[in-house]
């Protein structure tokens, strides 16, 4: 059996060490060869000594001595900075990169991934809400697999299998609706990021949890779902499913549906992305259907919960819309955590700031870098 050798981009967090759970039950599959964090530097080291990659990266450049202090007696490279990401993912141990870092900053690691030939396993939806087109383009001129671990999407990607020569007429991605699902805006005024943290039914980091709870997360997903799949954008519709089992649908050109269950756990997608298209026994609960004698559905509210309808604007619009959306998100989303902005405030700076980012109608990788930059700026801005 090959070993398939893997990058682990955030591999401190949710999904990263998610991502460690299924590596070390296939200890004969895998070979960790590159694992990286943000700043969490003692989880780094840990798994570093627990896997024996052959680098780890740690963008935070302040703590690289502390890294390399723990490792010295090692053979593990040490690398800091974020320019580091992009070298490291070239190695050609990799077969596959895993990009599950929250935000932008996952982009230039995913595009310089693929101009390497690597195969990704794309967690971090941001890469594809800022610059889909020009991701999805490359990965077709490098002829590499993007295999989605976003749960919706690996649902989606699971009903297509087989189907490759049967159109999509609709996809229908499900959403929980987080746990402020029925409030009005009056009442969502007063909600605290105390509340906004406590997800119903997934623990994650906590940028998706808030993009949760404001429904920015199903916005981002939507656009993601409509750059991988190669969709128009009234073929990609939303449905509110609050028990998280149906992990969404596709519907074809005869009318017939497919939908992917299970219990709300990402290590199955994650699995799947690593072992495509193969699928492993593993220990992972079953579902029972007595425990879920109801499965419901209904329509999202897209007038308390502005954030979807934003989404779904700025992708009609194109260009580099969905790019200020997201980058004006991020700053949101970090302002409502350090309690410098309310809940309903979020999706009023995101429409502000969408108004005043200059269009740009066919971007560059630069233009997009160029365009988060400035739309982060004009947030703050509003913000303070
Ligand atoms: P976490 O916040 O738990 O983890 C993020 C990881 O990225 C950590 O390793 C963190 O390092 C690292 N990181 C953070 N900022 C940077 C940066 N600027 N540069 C480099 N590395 C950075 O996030 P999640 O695991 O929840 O989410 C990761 C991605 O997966 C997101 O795009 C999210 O939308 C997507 N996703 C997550 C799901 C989930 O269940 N969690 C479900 C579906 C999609 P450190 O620990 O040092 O801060
Ligand atoms: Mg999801």
């Amino acid at each position: 059996m090959n070993i398939k050798g893997i990058a682990v981009l955030g591999s401190t967090g949710s999904i990263g060490t998610q991502t460690l759970d299924v590596v070390r039950a296939f200890p004969d599959r895998f070979k960790v060869v590159v694992l990286t964090c943000g700043s969490n530097a003692e989880l780094l080291v840990a798994q570093a000594l627990e896997f024996s990659p052959k680098a780890v990266v740690i963008t935070d450049t302040a703590q690289s001595d502390f890294v390399k202090s723990k490792l010295h007696h090692t053979s593990i490279s040490v690398y800091s900075g974020m320019d580091a990401l992009e070298e490291v993912v070239q190695f050609e141990e990799i077969a596959m990169v895993l990009n599950a870092i929250v935000g932008a900053a996952g982009l230039r690691p995913t595009v310089k991934a693929i101009a390497s030939g690597k195969d990704i396993a794309l967690a971090n939806k941001e890469t594809l809400v800022v610059a889909g087109e020009l991701v999805m383009d490359l990965a077709r001129k490098y002829q590499v697999k993007m295999l989605p671990v976003d749960s919706e999407h690996s649902a989606i990607f699971q009903c297509l299998a087989g189907e490759e020569t049967n159109p999509i007429e609709k996809i229908y991605i499900t959403a929980s609706g987080g746990p402020f699902r029925g409030m009005n805006r009056s009442l969502l005024a007063t909600v605290k990021k105390e509340h906004a943290l406590k997800h119903p039914n997934w623990v994650m980091g906590a940028k998706i949890t808030i993009d949760s709870a404001s429904l920015m997360n199903k916005g981002l997903e939507v656009i993601e779902a409509k750059w991988l799949f190669d969709l128009e954008v009234d073929q990609v519709d939303v449905i509110v499913h609050p028990q998280s089992i149906v992990h969404s649908l596709v519907q074809f050109q005869d009318g017939s549906m497919k939908a992917q269950l299970g219990l709300p756990d990402m290590k199955l997608p994650i699995q799947y992305a690593l072992t495509y298209p193969n699928r492993l026994q593993n220990s992972f609960e079953r579902f029972n259907f007595l425990d879920y004698p109801q499965l419901t559905f209904e329509k999202p509210d897209l007038e308390t919960f502005k954030n979807l309808a934003l989404a779904y604007d700025s992708l009609r619009k194109k260009g580099n819309c969905a790019c200020v959306l997201n980058a004006a998100n991020e700053i949101v989303v970090d302002s409502f955590l350090k309690d410098k902005i309310s809940f309903l405030g979020m999706s009023d700076v995101i429409e502000e700031v969408l108004a005043k980012v200059n269009y740009l109608a066919r971007p560059s990788l630069d233009d997009y870098i160029e365009t988060d930059y400035m739309a982060r700026r004009i947030a703050k801005e509003i913000i303070n």
